[in-house]
């Protein structure tokens, strides 16, 4: 069995998670065993639809109200014994990143986290991970019984293998037992729009918009149409724009359905966050830029001139 740990925010699957699902299905088919799903927490809605995305099984456990990482720790440790899954994946999110080292510490699992990709190769699990700050990408096996892994966010394609496919929930009660930390607020960023990682069009700016100021015109595009926006790296280490904006291997990684990159020039890491975009467009005005040969579309040309250009013209097509 290959068993997903879900994430929800306020009581909503998040979108990670069925990104997970959509892998692990695909993975479950390779390796003929089924996909369930571990939920801890109260008040989760929609657990059932997981089997649209292939999940077979929701074991939710409600006993844990907040994120504790001692009381999420015992609770799928207990799960993992009783359950004796030979995969357990979970997202490489500031929850993963905190939960799996202890889990696979507590279960003598192997665990490569912060994963790009993941594969079966002769019955057992292959996981992809960035080595060398992105410069190069190693392919880890495991020799341990429980093979774990933690995923970037957006790395994988949502797949809906059945829409009215339903996951059979089974209510499970499991104490967290003594818990020395408590979690006594979680503060939200103050933004109003879609985080980048959740956002389906973004329009991403480089060294090329000069200053702060500039990046003016990408909100303007981004307000057209129902976009956030995002930057490079020396965007941001030139301080044209924070570094929660920052796209890439350091950054962000992100899985829109459109990335407007408007003066960024597509080194590695940039790449490394954006690479699974579905359509690109880049606004460059050397032609041989390397984001070209990632582009799904190319406009050579200054941005200065392009991006309010384009921001006309979309309110135009959008008035009509
Ligand atoms: C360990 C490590 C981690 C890194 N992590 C990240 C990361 O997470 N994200 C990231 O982005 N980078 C990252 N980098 C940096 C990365 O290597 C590049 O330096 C960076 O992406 C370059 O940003 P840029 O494309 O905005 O700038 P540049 O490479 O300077 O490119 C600017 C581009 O703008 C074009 N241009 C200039 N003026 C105009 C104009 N008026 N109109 C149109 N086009 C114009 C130029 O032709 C050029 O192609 C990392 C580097 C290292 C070593």
């Amino acid at each position: 069995m290959i068993l997903v740990l879900g994430e929800h925010s306020e009581g909503k699957i998040k979108k990670t998670t069925f990104e997970l699902v959509s892998k692990a299905t695909e993975l479950g088919q390779a390796l003929n065993t089924e996909v369930s799903v571990a939920l801890i927490g109260k008040g989760i809605e929609g657990a059932e639809g997981l089997g649209t995305y292939g999940a077979q099984k929701v074991y939710h456990i409600p006993t844990l109200e907040k994120y504790n990482p001692e009381g999420m720790t015992k609770i799928l440790h207990t799960l993992v014994s009783e359950l004796k899954p030979s995969i357990v994946l979970g997202t490489a999110s500031p929850m993963g990143k905190d939960l799996f080292p202890r889990l696979a510490l507590r279960t003598g699992a192997g665990l490569t986290t912060d994963c790009t990709g993941l594969k079966v190769d002769n019955g057992k699990l292959v996981a992809t991970r960035p080595i060398f700050a992105g410069k190069a990408f190693i392919d880890v096996t495991y020799e341990t019984e429980i093979q774990m892994a933690t995923t970037r966010p957006n790395s994988f394609m949502l797949k809906t293998l059945s829409p009215d496919q339903k996951a059979q929930v089974i209510e499970k009660s499991i104490e967290p037992g003594e818990m020395r930390t408590n979690l006594v607020e979680i503060v939200k960023g103050k933004s109003d729009r879609p985080d980048l990682t959740e956002a389906s069009i973004i329009v991403s700016g480089g060294r090329a918009m000069q200053n702060s100021e500039n990046f003016k015109i990408l909100w303007e595009l981004a307000d057209t149409i129902g976009a956030t926006v995002g930057a490079s790296r020396a965007a941001v280490d030139s301080g044209y724009a924070p570094h929660d904006m920052q796209v890439g291997q350091t950054g962000k990684t992100v899985n829109p359905n459109l990335y407007v990159a408007c003066g960024i020039s597509g080194a590695i890491q940039h790449l490394a966050g954006m690479r699974t975009s579905k359509v690109i467009v880049a606004i460059n005005k050397d032609p041989e830029a390397p984001i070209f040969k990632r582009a799904t579309y190319g406009i050579t040309g200054d941005l200065f001139q392009i991006v309010p250009l384009l921001t006309q013209e979309f309110k135009k097509v959008l008035a009509e």
